[in-house]
């Protein structure tokens, strides 16, 4: 059983080719600038690029693209495409209508459509990588895994915001919560690596990439996250600014004569690492300027986000009424262990002892608590296209 997982953004869509025999990745690649001048397709197989350079005017011809590589006589890593049984899609929202994976028809279209509103920025170029794939595969089986479903167990109490209730009855607002199937991922993996069973255990799953979030995962359940009705929420992240008093927003609207998507624009994209460092989105050169040019703003943009997360962090265990283990992944979450070090200072009135040691730890699944820490702190690198190309085989089966 081989299944295609795509993962499709307005300019970009990235993929990967599973072998649900023994779960590996046969091929991975990203195509880049769809629709733009200079669209690039980079595959890798066994490490070994394949590039290819053409135009692609929209979706379906960067699918093609990907279809065509993955079928490649030299590059390739399947003779026919009807080796593909079926095609796994990242939708990012699924509003409260999916709380589990799907598999794509007629009425799920209609559902997908709807649920655009919520997510302007993202569902429509998920959307039309499933349509290009239709067109393309028309007999193969889809499947759509929603970044938003694993988060649809936060109880009524966490989720609604404390705006007039007719703007969730009649508007949707309610914390939804983001990188759903990467929280999953870690918990489920966590419980294997403590030799747990995931409905006996308090988690507090921190994904700490260019987009960041922390969840509460009790019993196997997510039950808090810090993302909102929009990845905006929560901790501040590379250029966006997290969670802050909504009345600025208000008052630099004013006072800075911005329309709206220049306020958009100013929160995401503007923000966090980047507005107050001044020096970039990029974790790694944030952290270069703090360390190597003594930069103060850089320091203090890192200072604010370990913090934030240190703040979910004892949130969480007062929401679960405790937590057996702490868990890091994505980019930075994975590779900084002075991050983890910095989060985690401190933590030991909760139990939770850093091995300095174990910490260095890095892009592998270790456990980086002490051995007498009475929770444990472990790092997991995510894999949300394993957890896609998981959902999918098993609904098709
Ligand atoms: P996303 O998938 O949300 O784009 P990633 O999970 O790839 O993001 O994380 C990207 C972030 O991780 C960047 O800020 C990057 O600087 C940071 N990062 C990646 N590797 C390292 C590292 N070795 N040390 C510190 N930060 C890192």
């Amino acid at each position: 059983m081989k299944i295609l997982v795509i993962n499709c953004g307005s300019s970009s869509l990235k993929y990967q080719l599973i072998n649900m025999e023994n779960e590996q990745c046969l091929a991975l690649g990203l195509v880049e600038r769809i629709a733009a001048k200079g669209s690039i397709l980079t595959q890798k197989v066994n490490g070994e690029k394949y590039i290819i350079e053409e135009t692609m005017k929209n979706h379906t011809d960067a699918i093609k693209l990907v279809l065509a590589a993955l079928v490649d006589r030299k590059h390739g890593v399947i003779k026919e495409l009807n080796e593909i049984d079926a095609v796994g899609h990242r939708v990012v929202h699924g509003g409260e209508k999916y709380a589990k994976s799907v598999i794509i028809n007629d009425g799920v279209m209609i559902g997908l459509d709807e649920c655009t509103k919520l997510a302007p920025l993202h569902n429509p170029a998920n959307i039309m990588g499933i349509n290009a794939c239709k067109k393309l595969m028309p007999n193969t089986q889809m499947v759509a895994v929603f970044d938003t479903a694993f988060h649809q167990t936060i109880p009524e109490v966490a989720y609604m915001y404390p705006l007039p209730y007719y703007l969730y009855t009649d508007y949707g607002i309610r914390k939804y919560g983001f990188h759903g199937t990467s929280h999953k991922y870690i918990s489920v993996r966590a419980a294997k690596m403590m030799g747990r069973d995931i409905k006996d255990l308090k988690l507090i799953t921190c994904h700490l990439g260019n987009g960041a979030s922390v969840s509460a995962v009790k019993d196997g359940k997510s039950v808090e996250t810090s993302m909102g009705f929009t990845p905006l929420e929560g901790l501040a992240m590379g250029t966006r600014c997290g969670s802050i008093d909504p009345a600025i927003l208000i008052y630099i609207m004013k006072e800075l004569n911005l329309t709206i998507d220049e306020a958009n624009d100013l929160m995401n994209k503007e923000s966090g690492f980047l507005g107050v460092s001044g020096v970039s989105s990029d974790f790694r050169d944030v952290e270069s300027a703090a360390m190597n040019d003594g930069n103060k703003r850089a320091q203090l943009a890192i200072d604010i986000f370990c913090y934030g997360v240190k703040k979910f962090i004892g949130a969480y265990a007062a929401v679960m009424e405790g937590v057996d283990a702490i868990i890091f992944t994505a980019g930075l979450g994975e590779n900084s262990p002075r991050t983890r070090a910095r989060i985690c200072k401190g933590l030991e009135f909760l139990g939770a002892v850093l091995d300095k040691t174990k910490n260095n730890a890095v892009g592998i699944c270790a456990e980086l608590s002490t051995d007498d820490s009475k929770i444990k702190i472990l790092v997991i690198p995510t894999n949300e296209e394993l957890v896609i190309a998981r959902d999918t085989n098993a609904l098709i089966k």
